[in-house]
């Protein structure tokens, strides 16, 4: 069982409850198949309403990630700040037809935590993660602009990962 646990969305929500706790990378394997290779996250779900009245989640989270920088394939450590507010919705239906900025998630009676909190990280990360400034001694090799492809970098990501 990963960490975190499940909660009952609707009743979370109703009760106002929290729980908190901490992610590491084994729990987060989506973030892992993205060629993340280690994560720090702590973070905190608070069940209430939404703005709008609706039962809510609000998921907070902050720590690091490490990606794989774009630019010298080095390992990169990336902030992350998680503020969400997700409204339960009764059906993946009621999500598809809505038509509004309101971010939704799917309400279960058993809703994997790590799962809820690893989908947000997920949105906040960078499309091209980078060193501000690459290590010495690596080569720059960006002065053209992006040289290297989504896809070769994500191969790279791969052969990396069985390596370790
Ligand atoms: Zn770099």
């Amino acid at each position: 069982m990963s960490q975190g646990g499940v909660i009952d969305g609707l009743e979370f929500a109703r009760a106002g409850a929290t729980r908190a706790g901490a992610l590491e990378i084994t729990d987060l394997p989506r973030l892992s198949e993205l060629g993340c290779s280690a994560a720090q996250i702590r973070y905190v779900i608070r069940g209430g309403d939404s703005a709008q009245g609706r039962p809510a989640l609000h998921v907070d989270a902050t720590g690091t990630v490490e990606l794989a920088c774009q630019r010298c394939l080095e390992s990169v450590a990336v902030p992350v700040a998680v503020h969400s507010e997700l409204e339960l919705a009764a059906s993946q239906e009621a999500i598809d037809v809505a038509d509004d900025e309101i971010d939704r998630v799917l309400a279960s009676r058993s809703m994997a935590v790590a799962a809820l909190v690893e989908d947000e990280v997920i949105l906040t990360l960078p499309m091209v993660p980078k060193h501000a400034q690459c290590p010495a001694g690596m080569e720059d090799t960006d002065s053209g602009g992006e040289r290297t492809s989504p896809f070769a970098a994500l191969a790279v990501l791969r052969t990396g990962r069985t390596k370790s």
